[in-house]
């Protein structure tokens, strides 16, 4: 993009591109004109002259979409096999330094929102204010601050640590007070935290439900981290309003349970699956590999009842994982999930904002919606591997300036290992 444009900044601005997804469908719409004011889509449309005196961006070639929504992110972990350890061990100072390193990289990768869930000492929520503040600085952030888990329970480490009835409903007040925009909880155990396992319930009912209804009460939010068909059942039961990783993985395997998927479905509970990662990173572990149909059949068993899925990366856990890396997790959703191209784009746009409680703003491009579009190369309908080359973004109607190397390092491989 010219640099005299991006020192501009004009209020009012037109952007023409080759074609325009609007982050619901049911296709593209041609020769589109998005007609951006004070950070806002005012019109947005086929064949739209652009008004009078207002300046014009041709995105020539390039198809048009509503930045990319990632409902699950973690901004704090630095993206690397020692995210947990850096995490852990860095002082506020250089984690800040990190998060904004992280923030920047996921916005120049075209992801415009992310919910995070799970950091340390509420660092960003600071970081949502910085990013509100310069939009070109990273995504709007909605922040859980750190996750509620059981002493020494999963993700421990990042200061979430409540127990009982009491101490349950105290954590969901405080989180209130710092203004957190969701509440977490780590339900059972999970992947990246020693001596913790992914069928292991932390907490009790009586517990989940105290949390529901305190964050229900004070107008926030709930969602779950839960893997078991128990932890599932459990926080279902409790009245949360979504569930992280959903995969169903038992002390035996995995058992996806069809009453319980029915459940899901008809409660209209939002599913983040946290599918995806960098290609090239090690081989599944034999018993993984085992797992894998089964897996398979019950992300296709809730797709199929109709259960609500979302796009999200779990970005920032492990190398393969890079902040930013959205666009493999949409792949998955295609190629995993079984969705659809038009289905994956949703459930990482419109679909994605509506679960995180901004679907009146972001996700799709219309009229009154927040300004954020990105232009890709390529066919996004087709392949949704075009997301990978994103070539311009906008956050609140700023365009926002993107670094080649960057955008060319992503589509390749690193190190590590994709566990949930
Ligand atoms: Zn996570």
């Amino acid at each position: 993009m010219r640099s005299g444009f991006l020192d501009r900044r004009p209020e009012r601005i037109a952007i023409r591109a080759a074609r325009l997804f609007d982050g619901h469908g049911p296709g593209y719409l041609l020769d589109p004109l998005v007609l951006v004011e004070g950070g806002r889509v005012v019109e947005a449309g086929s064949g739209l002259e652009p008004p009078p005196g207002v300046e014009v961006v041709d995105l020539l070639g390039l198809t048009l979409l509503p930045g990319l929504v990632d409902s699950h992110v973690h901004l704090a972990l630095n993206a690397t096999d020692e995210a947990v350890d850096h995490v852990t061990h860095a002082d506020e100072a250089a984690l800040l330094v990190s998060m904004r390193a992280a923030a920047a990289r996921t916005l120049a990768a075209g992801v415009t929102t992310v919910r995070d869930l799970g950091d340390r000492d509420y660092l960003s929520l600071r970081l949502r204010e910085e990013t509100a503040a310069d939009p070109t600085a990273g995504p709007t952030i909605l922040a859980s601050g750190p996750p509620l888990t059981t002493p020494g329970g999963h993700c421990w480490f990042l200061g979430g640590e409540t127990s009982g009835v009491d101490g349950v409903r105290a954590a969901v007040r405080e989180r209130a007070e710092r203004g957190a925009d969701v509440v977490k909880v780590m339900a059972t155990g999970g992947g990246i935290t020693a001596g913790s396992a992914m069928h292991e319930r932390q907490y009790g009912r009586a517990e989940l439900r105290a949390a529901a209804e305190e964050a229900h009460r004070l107008g926030l939010p709930i969602t779950a981290h839960a893997h078991s068909p128990e932890g599932i059942a459990d926080v279902v039961a409790a009245g949360f309003d979504g569930i992280e990783h959903c995969t169903f993985y038992a002390e035996d395997g995995v058992r996806a349970d069809e009453g319980l998927v029915r459940e899901l479905a008809e409660r209209g509970i939002a599913v983040s699956l946290t599918l995806g990662a960098l290609p090239g990173g090690p081989p599944l572990t034999p018993e993984q590999a085992k797992q894998l149909p089964a897996f398979v059949a019950g992300l296709h068993m809730m797709r199929e009842a109709g259960v609500t899925l979302v796009c999200g990366s779990d970005s920032g856990i492990f190398a393969v994982k890079p902040h930013g890396g959205l666009a493999h997790s949409v792949a998955a959703m295609v190629d995993m999930a079984g969705l659809t191209p038009l289905d994956a784009l949703r459930s990482a746009t419109s679909v994605a904002a509506r679960a995180c409680g901004v679907g009146e703003r972001k996700g799709r491009v219309a009229a009154g919606f927040d300004a954020d579009l990105i232009g890709v190369e390529g066919d996004p309908l087709a392949d949704p591997a075009a997301l990978l080359d994103v070539r311009a973004v906008f956050r609140a109607g700023r365009p926002v300036a993107l670094d080649e190397q960057d955008a060319r390092g992503r589509g390749q491989a690193g190190g590590g290992t994709d566990k949930p």
